[in-house]
């Protein structure tokens, strides 16, 4: 990634009302195609998952009306890549209006790429719980790390891949609460 912050802003509705030439750039990086339409559309629409939503809104409702600010360390993994992030969420002076700024910390190519992070890559009907904030997947009742994930599920011997069910962990959950 050549410049590694992006930003955007909600308004009181939590409709995207600015997006930065960041979050072009880092859509483009990651093959995300319906970027350049995100003005006007919710939030909630990028949001994959129940649960990661509920989360969300309740962390949105605390900086809204509690805290103001907060900063919090999360995960943008790419097939190859593995990204350490930050994102400062701060809420407006007067209003409801958020901004949210990420900031990558760390980048660091895998060894070996992992398909279980390709959007494209064919699946079956199998569901594995993903965390939308870790980027960790839920095997035999343990939140653990792509490769790990892959090893487990014997991945690399399968003719295809399990679907992805799109959540949050315990521990991103309670993270993100407790902000
Ligand atoms: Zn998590």
């Amino acid at each position: 990634m050549t410049d590694a912050t992006l930003s955007y802003a909600i308004d009181e509705e939590d409709r995207l009302v600015r997006v930065d030439e960041g979050y072009y750039r880092f859509a483009a990086e990651n093959g995300w195609d319906e970027a350049g339409t995100s003005l006007g559309r919710s939030l909630w629409d990028y949001v994959a998952g129940e649960d990661l939503r509920k989360v969300q809104r309740l962390l949105l409702r605390r900086v809204r009306d509690e805290v103001g600010e907060v900063e919090l360390p999360f995960r943008c993994d790419g097939p190859g890549t593995r990204r350490r992030m930050d994102i400062r969420i701060v809420a407006g002076s007067n209003g409801r209006a958020v901004f949210f700024s990420a900031r990558l910390r760390e980048e660091e190519e895998r060894e070996e790429p992992m398909p279980l992070l390709d959007p494209e890559a064919p699946r079956g009907e199998e569901l594995l719980p993903m965390c939308g904030w870790c980027d960790r997947f839920e095997v035999e009742g343990k939140w653990v790390e792509v490769e790990e994930a892959a090893r487990r599920l014997n991945l690399f011997d399968r003719a295809e891949l399990p679907a992805l069910s799109h959540g949050i962990c315990p521990e991103c959950s309670e993270l993100l609460l407790a902000a």
